[in-house]
């Protein structure tokens, strides 16, 4: 996007998913003016490959449920927290350029910004509910009275290193 005072290409700092639409923070390369952008919600029409190689609309509601669901065993961890999580996601899935993206990199994403803020939920996430190529199986987080594996990860008690890939 071209700078609004000079005319110079601008690059971006920042990209936030607010729920009204993609603000982009942006800096002029020659000038060095920094400015605000928004989109509308919707314009970046994200999709994601599902397994069976379809690819159905990211929702970043879907993936605050799921993570809501995935983490409710850890109270700490705040409604706010999870929906700001989906949203960073968005947004770096938003400045990647591709319009088309993987559960595998959405999981990863994620990761990077569950576990500074809850450790045991990030752990517990990828020993639960990462596929063999990394994909994060959301289905899996769906409620009907199944609960999925605990394998010791507790409150308190930090079993699996996250920095550690998942078996
Ligand atoms: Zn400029």
């Amino acid at each position: 996007m071209q700078c609004p005072f000079c005319g110079h290409d601008s690059s971006v700092t920042e990209t936030r998913v607010a729920p009204d639409g993609v603000r982009r923070r942006r800096v002029c390369g020659s000038c060095k003016r920094r400015f605000t952008t928004y989109e509308r919600v919707g314009s970046p029409g994200l999709r994601v490959e599902k397994r069976d190689g379809d690819v159905e609309p990211f929702d970043s509601d879907k993936l605050t449920r799921a993570l809501e669901r995935i983490t409710r065993h850890r109270p700490a961890l705040r409604p706010d927290d999870l929906r700001r999580v989906a949203r960073d996601v968005e947004a770096a899935l938003i400045d990647t350029g591709q319009r088309t993206t993987s559960w595998a990199r959405i999981a990863r994403l994620v990761l990077d910004r569950l576990t500074p803020i809850d450790r045991v939920a990030a752990a517990r996430l990828r020993v639960n509910y990462l596929d063999d190529d990394g994909r994060l199986r959301l289905e899996d987080a769906e409620p009907p009275g199944q609960e999925p594996p605990q394998l010791g990860l507790f409150e308190g008690e930090v079993v699996v290193d996250p920095a550690r890939p998942a078996e």
